[in-house]
Parts: structure tokens; C-alpha cells; sequence
């Protein structure tokens, strides 16, 4: 790195050396990195964006000599406001409006969480899930901790109930007057003379969505459980009186955000866009930082979206919609790449069903090969590759392209070992042969679930539009073909290719021939060597394939 530039800088590295500049600023003494999540269902995708960005600005800060502390808040103690589609409704609607870690978790089974992949130490850990919150909670960190993420994990519930935002609570309840001044100035927004930033759990019947306090007395809160309150839970009617802290609520979300900073020390948190507009809940909690909670504004890092596309992202149970499923569709470190490679401020606009896995893989291997020094190239690159690194970070090695191994492991008669070692040259030691596995095991997962039509070259389960019109002359070769193969049982690929040859030569010649096989086997004008394609073919797609070329 020593011949950096400044404009091949690393995004992260800028970030850092502007937190350096602030921390001296502010005269900060202990920095803390922190970011927060509402565990209340499956967590998608774009939850991940927040959690690499702070990983990542927490890693660098570290190997840039500071020792920040690096937080995730579960805010655990948020009601339950909407149910998720995948959740029995006759179970969890008596539930709405409850805190989520006083929810029962879902059975394991009904949860909406993908569980093909799971490993058998990570459902262990779902089985063990306490409570609703947990449950995706857990998931949600089986994901991130795949990707490399170090954070410590805070559970927002057991902070109240330790009594430590106990001061914060007191702080925003006596501040009130000026509380609604924050909320009129930044916001726009008139609240009602009896308005208190604080929600008690009802209780009569548990729930905190619904309940609204009227009064303080600086001991306790006035409060009632109103039936209309919100639209998705119905309270109870009870009213009372109830001492604020401890766990007995919460402090509503706008002002929970800045509580939790002023609890926990947070001084370096990034928000969404969605919260970082001008009066948003980011402009709302710095102003309650200066004004109600007297801390330090934490330096934040505006961050852009991570935008998944493609049908299958968006259907309920399409692969790659919650954060576990995006996290399996490559090698751990070349996910945490693509985070680590994009600037935050840049929209991340991921298609799993163009090239953009493929393209992403490439990137990877170049950013390997520049900060390996085996190539020139932008430096920002090798950083991105060597911020990517999880556990033991990998030493030069030949990485075989992926497109080509997705390509090369459809051709029945090719070895890829010694494919590759044709590309790099000699052969491939062991940790190449490994890394060709892992690669191998990936693109199985994208032919399987993404791979544009160009890329798939295996036979199609069903008779493909494409051979529909077949002429006469190539329907007549299949047929003979399907003699050829059945009285020929033993042959070799080799000597079957010949054969096919030697056949088509008596009709319609080479050409139209093998084109014939392609398109009735994978709707293409060509493939894999024919006689290695026919023999891997599963036997009873082939017999029903020659049926269907019989009916034309
Ligand atoms: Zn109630």
C-alpha cells in the first residue's frame, strides 16, 4: 500500500481517517461502532448492508491502531406491528402488539426461515431460541457471522431491564416541553400537550403497541391500554399507574435510538438513506443527543441501499431473499467482497440472474491477483480483496475463472483438474483443488437457480420450444439414433462418438445431425461432445425425449 494515491484511496480507509479527524476533534476517548435491527421476522438481504459497512469500518479502525468497541442492538423490546406472511395467523395474532421477546418463537418448521443449508450447529442454536426475537435474531446472525462480522451482541430488552437506560428514560421524561420542540422543529411534527415519548407493556394484557402515556409525576407514568389505538392490535382498556423503569417499557423509537447511543457510549453509527434525510429519525436523535442526553452526535456514515433483483428475489420463497439465503450463494469471502468493494454511498444493485455473480467472482480474482502483485491494476481492488480475507487470508494461488468452471462442469467428457492446470499452466497444487471444489459447489447453486439460457448445457426436463421444428430428416436420425444407443449398450464415449458419426454421415450429414441431438436435449445448436452428453444423460429423460421426437 505504500504507493497509494490519494484518489486510489479506499472508500473505507477515508471513512476511518475522517472518524480520526473527528474523534481528535470531539476529544472522544473510546470509539464505538454500533448498528441496530428490529428482529421482527426474517431478515432480508438489504439488513446486511448496515452490519458489513460497520464491520468493515470497525476492522480498519483497528488495524489502523484504534481498539474500537464493535456493537449490534437487537431492539428486542420493539411491539410486534405486522405479521410476516410465512406465520400462522391463528397462532400470533393474539400476539400483536407485544414485545418481541415476550412473543413465543414460531415452530421451527413454520418459521418462514430456509432451512436446507442450515448446518446442524446453527439449527441447534434455532431450536434453542427462547423467544420470537431470537429466532430471527439467531438467523439473521448466522448470516452476518458467515460473512466474517465480529460484532458483540446487545439485546436491548435485557438493557432496560439491567435498569442501565434508567437515566436516559428519567432525562427524555423530564425533558418533554423540549422534546416536543425537537420533534416541532426537525420534524414538523405538533404532537398533543399530554404527548410522552415513553410506552409501558400493558400489565393487564402485555402489550406495549398500545398502550399510551398521559402523565409523570417524576415516579411514575400514567397510562391506558387503549382498544383504537393502532390498527393491528387491540389494548385491553386497563389504566394505571407504573414506575418507568426496569424494563417496565420503552422509550418510543425516536427517542430510543439516541438512548441506546447515550447507554452504551455509541459514538460511530451509520443509518439508511431512509433515515439520513433532511428531519428524518437521524436529525431527530441528533438533536435529542445536544439537547436532552448531552452526549456527542455520533459520526455517522449515510448509507446507500443494497437492491436485489430478479423474480426469484422477490417471490416469499425465492432463493436469495432473506440474508441467510443471499449469504449461501457465494464463498464467504467473496460476499463479504462485494460489501467491502462498494463505496456506501453507492446503490448496490445486485441481479443474480444476469452475470452478475460471475462478474462479481472475477472482480474478487482481480483484486486477488493486484494485491498479490501479480498484476497491475487499481489498488482499491486489493484492498477490497485483502478487507475481505475471513480467518487465514488466502496466499497466491491460480483461481480458475468461475464462468468457466460453471461452463466446463456441464461437459460430460472434460476433468477440470486438468482443464485448469491446461489454463494455468501446470498442475493444480492442493489448495487449488480445493478452491476449485468450493467453486464448483457455487456454480452448481447459480446453474441450478440463475444462470442466464447461454450457460445452461444441461438437458431440459422438458422438450424444448427450440426442437419443435425439427425437420423430418433429423426426426428420422434421433429415431435411428435411439436404435443406435440402445444396440450399443457397451461402447465406449469415444468409439459411440464415432458411431454417431459414421451414422449421420449415411443421412443428413455431421452438421444437421449433432445440431438435431443438441436441440432435442438442450434446445441449443450445440454442446458437449454428443456421445458424452447422450451417456450422462439420465436414462429415462433420454427414453421420453425419444418419445417426444416420435409424436413431431
Ligand atoms: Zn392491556
Amino acid at each position: 500500500m505504500q504507493n497509494q494515491t490519494l484518489q486510489s484511496k479506499h472508500w473505507l480507509d477515508k471513512v476511518v481517517e475522517g472518524i480520526g479527524k473527528w474523534q481528535a476533534k470531539h476529544d472522544v476517548k473510546q470509539l464505538h461502532v454500533d448498528d441496530m435491527k428490529t428482529p421482527s421476522g426474517r431478515v432480508h438481504t438489504g439488513a446486511l448492508r448496515g452490519v458489513l459497512l460497520h464491520d468493515l469500518v470497525a476492522q480498519v479502525l483497528r488495524q489502523q491502531g484504534f481498539d474500537p468497541k464493535n456493537t449490534y442492538v437487537f431492539n428486542d423490546m420493539d411491539p410486534m406491528d405486522g405479521l410476516p406472511a410465512y406465520l400462522d395467523e391463528s397462532v400470533f395474532a393474539e400476539h400483536m402488539g407485544k414485545p418481541l421477546y415476550r412473543i413465543p418463537k414460531p415452530d421451527l418448521e413454520k418459521c418462514g426461515i430456509d432451512l436446507s443449508q442450515a448446518s446442524e450447529s446453527e439449527l441447534e442454536d434455532l431450536r434453542q431460541a427462547k423467544n420470537f426475537a431470537e429466532i430471527y435474531a439467531f438467523d439473521f446472525i448466522h448470516a452476518f457471522r458467515s460473512l466474517g462480522c465480529s460484532q458483540e451482541i446487545v439485546w436491548s430488552h435485557e438493557l432496560y431491564e439491567s435498569g442501565a437506560m434508567d437515566r436516559q428514560i428519567r432525562l427524555a421524561l423530564d425533558s418533554v416541553a423540549q422534546m416536543r420542540e425537537i420533534y416541532q422543529d426537525v420534524a414538523k411534527y405538533t404532537l398533543p400537550e399530554n404527548w410522552y415519548p415513553f410506552q409501558v407493556i400493558c400489565p393487564a394484557c402485555g402489550k406495549l403497541g398500545t398502550t399510551l402515556v398521559t402523565d409523570w409525576d417524576s415516579q411514575e407514568v400514567t397510562f391506558e391500554c387503549q382498544p383504537n389505538k393502532v390498527t393491528w392490535a387491540k389494548g385491553c382498556g386497563h389504566t394505571g399507574k407504573i414506575s418507568p423503569f426496569g424494563g417496565t417499557g420503552k422509550l418510543l423509537w425516536k427517542v430510543d435510538w439516541p438512548a441506546h447511543w447515550a447507554t452504551m457510549g455509541v459514538n460511530v453509527e451509520g443509518a439508511g438513506k431512509d433515515h439520513s434525510s433532511a428531519g428524518g429519525s437521524r436529525d431527530m436523535a441528533n438533536a435529542q443527543c445536544e439537547q436532552v442526553f448531552k452526549i456527542t452526535v455520533p459520526f455517522n456514515i449515510p448509507y446507500e441501499w443494497i437492491l436485489i433483483r430478479g423474480a426469484k428475489m422477490s417471490s416469499s420463497k425465492g432463493v436469495g431473499t432473506s440474508a441467510r439465503e443471499f449469504t449461501k450463494l457465494f464463498p464467504p469471502t467473496v460476499g463479504r467482497f462485494l460489501f467491502a468493494s462498494r463505496n456506501y454511498e453507492q446503490v448496490i444493485d445486485f441481479d443474480p440472474q444476469t452475470m452478475a455473480i460471475p462478474d462479481l467472482f472475477d472482480e474478487y480474482d482481480q483484486g486477488a491477483r493486484i494485491a498479490w502483485q501479480v498484476e497491475a491494476g487499481d489498488q482499491r481492488l486489493a484492498r477490497a480483496f485483502e478487507l475481505s480475507q475471513i480467518g487465514q487470508a488466502q496466499t497466491e494461488s491460480f483461481l480458475p475463472r468461475f464462468r468457466d468452471v460453471a461452463l466446463w462442469m456441464q461437459y460430460p467428457d472434460k476433468d477440470l483438474e486438468e482443464e485448469f492446470a491446461k489454463v494455468k499452466g501446470s498442475e493444480l497444487n492442493e489448495v487449488e483443488k480445493s478452491l476449485l471444489k468450493e467453486r464448483v459447489s457455487y456454480a452448481q447453486i447459480w446453474l441450478d437457480n440463475y444462470a442466464p439460457s447461454e450457460y445452461q448445457l444441461r438437458p431440459k426436463a422438458d422438450f424444448p420450444e427450440e426442437a419443435k421444428n425439427l425437420s423430418v430428416e433429423q426426426k428420422t436420425f434421433l429415431l435411428e439414433l435411439k436404435d443406435l444407443l440402445l444396440s450399443q449398450q457397451a461402447l465406449e464415449p469415444a468409439d459411440l462418438q464415432q458411431a454417431i458419426f459414421d451414422l449421420s454421415k449415411n443421412s443428413l450429414g455431421p452438421r444437421k445431425a449433432f445440431e438435431s441431438i443438441y436441440l432435442m436435449l438442450l434446445g441449443k445448436k450445440a454442446g458437449p461432445r454428443a456421445a458424452w452428453l447422450l451417456r450422462s444423460t439420465d436414462q429415462e429423460l433420454l427414453e421420453k425425449r425419444f418419445e417426444e421426437v416420435g409424436k413431431l
